[in-house]
């Protein structure tokens, strides 16, 4: 078993990493030599590090290094002729680095700025609305010595507000400390009651109940405790995180400090996702703020024994990180796996200390609670879901951004609020969530009358469908895609299907093989070879997965595939081969089984 100093340095291999790969542009073997020593691992266990992050290079990455996000929003707007653009202006394919070595170009999952596509980021720096003609005075300026930065967009970020004023948490202004002033007034017993009567729960998607997760964490004993903020906003379509940290950095470190008076921790830390790189040096001029203002620091607000530092981790490109085992051992310096649930983060989490994960929305609602009064928070949503939820809209519409919405508002009110054109195929909560259809205009997004798993196959039609699920709330960690109906469901779903493909941790078997044959299965139908054989195969394959993975990545991967087919029969049904055309004449068993016999014979006659 690894020593407690040694866990505890490799908690600073991922920061040796991102200097070296900054430095040179790649993590050379010679380099992984002498890591591996300086941490007294195996060079495989480092290589089995380096190779989980996806923006760790072994060989050159380019002086500038282009991500492309090539997730199906980017690909409802130009990123076909982006590609092309920067393909001809570097003279090399994506994925290639130049001779020279001064590009790399890469393509990559979402980057968290789905409401201005086509985006890119160069050494980490957004580029956004990209066309080829920009793509083209982009990169003649880098190569006439321009800076990265001088050429970049920053995200013009707002949050669009929606409910009445006085029912708004986030759609106000902000002033550094008024929350924290209030601390004074409550215990943290108080808090932690507070937090729990409020019935906030984590708005990343879990929507576990932050109450009890910080009684948890409280209940237990010990000298160092941390609070981690969840900041590694994978899921495709979610950019509402972005638009907080960079709107109102502060309102998340307040509600950090509050989350550590509560639990008693000392310590918090941001794990920044590498894509939000542009975003470390607004949080860090915060933190030094309000160190200097003593918001944060020793003996906080003059209240005796209350110190709490706030530090900055960066990730490195791995989706799976967003699930909090995973993360954890990322900041650990391991490979980003989740792990069996032996124990809790709360009981056993970051360098086996008890330990809070929360979503950066979460952790903003805190204080805004102390703001506001209890009283006046729990008027605002539904009896389920109080308070508000910030949607990330992309897609089909006039209007995408980051809206905050009352819990409790109609699908088709929504869909009305943000100026959808025709919208279809409805994408909610993002790829690891479910498609929508006109079935569903009536419900409400809220957490009523959840079901456990309404995702199977007990409905035979839409209108069963309908009739079943009205009534049952829509709850969202965030994400929400609108697809008009000329859009291709299939290439939807194949552009899922193969983000899951590359995001699997790899760890357990089906989540790792089951995605790549559906994968198949999908280009089998797109390409009108498919007969119902393959769909019910789709289906008792995902249930498989569903059920058999170890953690949310693998469970939830195939809830669009599934409920895609289940409210778009047609697109797949209209894709099959004629039974006609079916070679029922073809039987595999019997084929295996004539081909074990002939196998048989000529082992038997050679002896
Ligand atoms: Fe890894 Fe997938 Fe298993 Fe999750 S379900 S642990 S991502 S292999």
């Amino acid at each position: 078993m690894e020593s407690k100093e040694a866990t505890a340095k490799k908690s600073s291999l991922m920061n040796v990493l991102w200097d070296i790969q900054n430095k040179r542009r790649y993590i050379s073997q010679d380099d992984k030599t002498k890591i591996a020593k300086e941490f007294n691992i195996s060079k495989i266990e480092l290589e089995g590090v380096t190779s989980f992050y996806h923006f760790f290079h072994d060989t050159h990455a380019g002086k500038f290094t282009i991500y492309l996000n090539c997730s199906t929003i980017s690909k409802l707007h130009d990123y076909k002729a982006v590609k092309q653009a920067f393909e001809e202006e570097l003279g090399i394919e994506i994925d290639n680095v130049t001779k020279d070595r001064l590009f790399g170009f890469f393509k990559t999952s979402c980057i968290g700025l789905s409401d201005q596509e086509t985006s890119a980021l160069i050494n980490f720096h957004p580029f956004t609305n990209l066309t080829p003609k920009k793509v083209k005075t982009i990169i003649s300026k880098l190569k006439q010595g321009h800076s990265v930065e001088s050429l970049s967009n920053f995200p013009k970020d707002n949050i669009r507000y929606t409910p009445e004023q006085d029912k708004t948490v986030f759609f106000k202004s902000y002033t550094p400390g008024i929350a924290l002033e209030k601390l004074k007034q409550f215990t943290p017993d108080a808090i932690i009651e507070t937090v729990t009567q409020s019935k906030l729960s984590g708005r990343g998607g879990a929507f576990f109940p932050t109450g009890i997760k910080w009684q948890f964490c409280k209940n237990n004993v010990s000298n160092q405790k941390y609070i981690i903020c969840n900041a590694d906003e994978g899921e495709p379509g979610t950019f509402k995180d972005r638009v907080l940290m960079n709107k109102y950095p502060g309102l998340l470190l307040e509600g950090m400090t509050i989350a550590g008076y509560a639990v008693g921790a000392t310590e918090g830390i941001i794990y920044l996702r590498a894509e939000y790189l542009y975003l470390r040096s607004k949080l860090e001029e915060t933190i030094k703020e309000f160190n200097k203002q003593g918001l944060l620091g020793k003996t906080i607000l003059g209240i005796d024994g209350f110190d709490f530092k706030i530090t900055i981790h960066l990730g490195a490109g791995a989706y799976v990180c967003g699930e909090e085992t995973a993360l954890i051992a990322s900041m650990e310096g391991k490979r980003g796996e989740p792990t069996t649930k032996e124990f809790f983060p709360v009981e056993k989490g970051y360098l086996g200390k008890p330990t809070v994960v929360n979503n950066v929305e979460t952790l903003c609602a805190v204080p805004r609670i102390l703001e506001m009064g209890l009283k006046h928070y729990l008027t605002i949503g539904t009896k389920a879901t109080q308070g508000t939820k910030l949607l990330s809209i992309s897609g089909d519409c006039e209007k995408p951004g980051v809206y905050e919405i009352e819990w409790g508002m109609k699908l088709k009110e929504f869909l009305d609020l943000i100026k959808a054109k025709d919208p279809h195929y409805i994408l909610f909560n993002g790829f690891a969530g479910e498609f929508l259809s006109s079935a569903d205009l009536d419900r409400d997004i809220s957490g009523e009358n959840l079901l456990a798993d309404h995702i199977q196959f007990t409905f035979k039609d839409p209108i069963e469908y309908s009739r079943k699920m009205s009534g049952v709330g829509l709850r969202s960690g965030g994400s929400f895609m609108v697809f008009n109906s000329q859009r291709n469901l299939l290439s939807i779903l194949k552009n899922i299907t193969d983000f899951f493909i590359a995001e699997s941790c790899g760890i357990c078997v089906p989540c790792r093989t089951g995605n790549f044959l559906l994968s198949k299965k999908i280009n089998k139908i797109m390409l009108c070879h498919a007969d119902n054989t393959d769909l019910d195969e789709i289906k008792e394959w995902s249930t498989i997965i569903k059920q058999s993975s170890r953690c949310g990545l693998g469970k939830l991967s195939t809830n669009c595939l599934l409920t895609a087919m289940l409210k778009f029969p047609g697109e797949f049904q209209k894709c099959l081969l004629a039974e006609s055309d079916v070679n029922h004449a073809f039987n595999l068993e019997k084929a295996v089984e004539n081909y074990n016999s002939v196998i048989e014979e000529i082992e038997s006659s050679h002896g």
